[in-house]
């Protein structure tokens, strides 16, 4: 059995716990650094990057995200968490834990339209899944190994490189937790892996 674990720190955790159990699988919010090593593969969740730097800081957890990736344990960045793990910003000197080989522009919607919802295209996941933006940012550039794995009017908003998956978008604020269940089946991949 694997655990996936949700940062706890800030933004919509309850929601992806909702949605990794969903998939039948057990999830644990992780409010201190120790309990990194009780999982298999983590969510950042969304919410506001630059308050949850501050508490990664505060808690110390930054050294602890980066041997997390470093074990090749995956990670799953949505928005605010996908900044998070972005090596590239736009118009920032210094990336986060910066570990996905792309660069990432923060609120990069506009402002008319902060918040809405589109229809998408994913690659192995759905023809048409229910996606929510909220002062989302885009991934601008994507290395060679990313996979481009959905874009919304030219933008890729969803992409995968080896052990970490990132989306634009709030995915566990739907009931249809397919996008979930593809990062589950990273998990599950990657311990197997392991286990070898
Ligand atoms: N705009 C936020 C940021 O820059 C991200 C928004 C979100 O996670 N919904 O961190």
């Amino acid at each position: 059995m694997i655990r996936i674990g949700v940062l706890a720190l800030q933004g919509a955790v309850r929601e992806h716990i909702r949605s990794v159990e969903a998939c039948g699988v057990e999830a644990v919010a992780i409010k201190r650094k120790e309990e990194l090593k009780e999982v298999d593969g983590l969510i950042l969740p969304g919410g506001e990057s630059t308050a949850m730097r501050r508490l990664i800081d505060k808690y110390d957890f930054m050294n602890a995200l980066k041997e997390f990736a470093h074990e090749g344990k995956p990670m799953f960045g949505t928005c605010a968490g996908l900044i998070l793990l972005a090596k590239d910003l736009v118009g920032y000197n210094e990336s986060h834990i910066g570990v996905m080989d792309i660069k990432v522009e923060r609120n990069s919607f506009g402002r008319q339209v902060d918040s809405f919802e589109a229809d998408l295209a994913i690659k192995d996941v759905a023809e048409s899944f229910p996606a929510v933006f909220i002062r989302a940012p885009h991934i601008v550039e994507a290395g060679e190994n990313v996979e481009i794995l959905s874009k919304h009017n030219d933008r890729i908003v969803a992409a995968r490189e080896g052990q970490f998956l990132g989306c634009s978008f709030h995915p566990e604020l739907t009931d249809n937790h397919g996008l979930t269940a593809y990062f589950v089946e990273m998990v599950k991949e990657a311990k197997a892996k392991h286990l070898v």
